[in-house]
């Protein structure tokens, strides 16, 4: 078997197909059958086997495929609609076999990330793409800057950059860039000009005479510079107004000349510092607001996501009037706990503490990234990865994927060993080269290919969770909103919005759940409502008893939760 290859409308039916023509998959002894009870509310109805027609969704596209920015449904904005892919370009294909992936081995593989068609199971169908730095650099990953008009002739040039947005585009893709402000290479002609006390670029970094304490190295040109990362990434001066205006200089190239649709922000919250306050100060917030001024004033649609590593009701001050979204490092923590645990406890509270302090769907949501532990090298095994995804695209917001990890490509720090080369097939087929960095050893057991063929893979359930995604706009801007179960292993949700209500149900749990209850003491049901099955295996769904407020209790929508298992079920008219 080659590749699997199904139109969404005949996976849905597969799957039921499979929920209604097989026996439930390896019930143990005791589960109740379907007619014996899954003692449910005891005024819930079984709704029996429902209708294929039922199941078809509506094919809609979530942005304009020529290219064109448009506001996004409901007329919020464009990126609520979309699921972003980080990508490594150094490390996701190699195109002239010099060992490092480059942005023409990137064009090469969009079709794999999104064909532009409507059928979005044939590939992995996500809607943005970030770009890991892509500018000149000595390193191999590029955080340090010598040059922010170029592309590292590496990775190819700015004609090759534009040819990227241009195919990207025309597949219903938005591209977005790191944009290292912080600091530059130490190795940048600027830094290089600003180690002369009597160079106008002086005061482009910070200079003292004395180490002022952490973060402060000593120059062999004399006198000190702060660098907070490393010696090697000297901070840039925000202090100093020529500074920023080169800077905006470099943001109005990118969008304009470039054509990108806007920008990760890298290292944000340390961009200015007051004494020995280095992080989150007034003047960091005052510099973001001047920008997103400025970058909307260039492209009201240009969108920003920040890197604010910290707690969710530090890292949301960020939204809103300085950037679009922030990273919510604290969900994605939680997450992968309760995907490692089994339990739900987690994953449960550190999504509703942040949905406290976001604007509905304002915050940028993902796993792991690109400095962090690979999700599969976290969790032990592929039913964890899956159930972990659950967790993220049942959520609010916007969701990123690090490259690999929807394949369950491993990898534990130092850094290079969490950024290795794209596993496409059993032999890599990153570069017809030597890779720049070593596959992992997995290889021959995990690939592209291989789990393109294999129905039950972790890849096929990310291309399920963004199919559904795409077509369902529930699950794209919908309004969030937490169920209380009384099994630590099953988390359950809903999302909804005035034509939709999508509930999705989790066993993160290594046995099979049994007995089990929802509870939601208002929400957005209607009575009558009947539940359909958009992923997941089941007998027989049941309907729940809808109160005057929209809500329910004692609800078991699902007779036995298989072990690891997601369930996502839309209620229709
Ligand atoms: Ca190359």
């Amino acid at each position: 078997m080659k590749a699997y290859r199904l139109t969404l409308g005949a996976l849905l039916c597969a799957l039921l197909l499979a929920a209604c023509a097989a026996p439930a998959p390896a019930t143990p002894a005791a589960a109740p059958t379907p007619t014996s009870a899954p003692a449910p509310a005891p005024t819930a109805t079984p709704s029996g086997p429902i209708p294929a027609e039922a199941r078809e969704p509506v094919l809609v596209s979530p942005v304009g495929m020529d290219g064109v920015l448009v506001k996004g449904t409901g007329g919020q904005p464009w990126w609520n609609d979309a699921t972003f892919y980080e990508v490594f370009v150094r490390s996701f294909y190699d195109s002239d076999g010099d060992g490092n992936g480059d942005i023409n081995g990137l064009i090469q593989k969009l079709d794999y990330l999104n064909d532009g068609k409507a059928d979005t199971t044939t590939d992995l169908g996500v809607t943005g793409i970030w770009l890991m730095p892509i500018m000149a650099s000595p390193t191999y990953h590029g955080y340090d800057v010598t040059d922010y008009y170029t592309v590292n002739p590496q990775y190819g040039t700015n004609d090759d950059f534009k040819r990227l947005m241009a195919e990207a585009h025309q597949r219903g893709i938005h591209i977005i860039i790191d944009l290292v402000l912080n600091h530059t290479s130490s190795q940048h002609p600027w830094f290089i000009e600003s180690q002369n006390p009597a160079s106008p670029k002086r005061d482009w970094y910070v200079w003292a005479d004395e180490a002022q304490g952490q973060g402060w190295h000593k120059s062999a040109a004399g006198g000190y510079y702060y660098g907070y990362f490393w010696d090697g990434m000297p901070d840039l001066n925000y202090k100093n107004p020529a500074v920023t205006e080169e800077m905006k200089k470099v943001i109005q190239f990118w969008l304009e000349d470039m054509g990108v649709d806007g920008y990760r922000l890298d290292a944000v919250k340390y961009l200015m510092e007051d004494g020995k306050q280095i992080e989150h100060t007034p003047a960091t917030h005052e510099w973001l607001k001047d920008f997103h001024t400025f970058y909307k004033g260039i492209n009201p649609q240009a969108f920003t996501v920040g890197e604010v590593w910290d707690d969710s009701m530090i890292a949301s001050k960020y939204v809103g009037d300085e950037l679009d979204v922030v990273f919510e490092f604290s969900a994605a923590k939680g997450m992968l706990q309760s995907a490692v645990s089994g339990e739900k406890d987690k994953a449960e509270s550190s999504q509703k503490w942040a949905a406290k302090y976001y604007p509905p769907n304002q915050l940028a949501t993902f796993l792991t990234n690109h400095d962090q532990n690979r999700v599969r090298s976290t969790l032990v095994n592929d039913a964890q990865a899956k159930t972990a995804a659950s967790l993220l695209f049942a959520y609010q917001g916007v969701p990123f994927i690090y490259y690999g990890e929807e394949i369950g490509m491993r990898g534990s720090k130092p850094d290079e060993d969490i950024r290795r080369p794209m596993q496409w097939t059993s032999d890599g087929d990153f570069t017809a080269g030597k890779p720049w960095n070593a596959y992992y050893d997995d290889l021959k057991e995990r690939s592209v290919e291989a789990q393109a063929a294999a129905p039950d893979s972790i890849l096929n359930h990310y291309r399920a969770w963004i199919s559904l995604r795409n077509n369902h706009e529930a699950l794209r801007i919908g309004e969030w909103q937490p169920i209380t179960t009384d099994q630590r292993p099953v988390y359950a949700s809903v999302r909804f919005t005035a034509g939709e209500r999508i509930l999705t149900l989790v066993n993160l749990g290594p046995e099979p759940v049994t007995t089990y209850s929802l509870t939601l003491d208002a929400g957005p049901l209607t009575p009558g409502l009947q539940p359909v099955l958009l992923m997941g295996e089941a007998d027989q769904l049941f309907a729940p008893a809808v109160n005057a407020a929209g809500g329910f209790a004692s609800y078991q929508p699902v007779g036995t939760l298989a072990p690891r298992s997601t369930y996502v079920i839309q209620f229709v008219p």
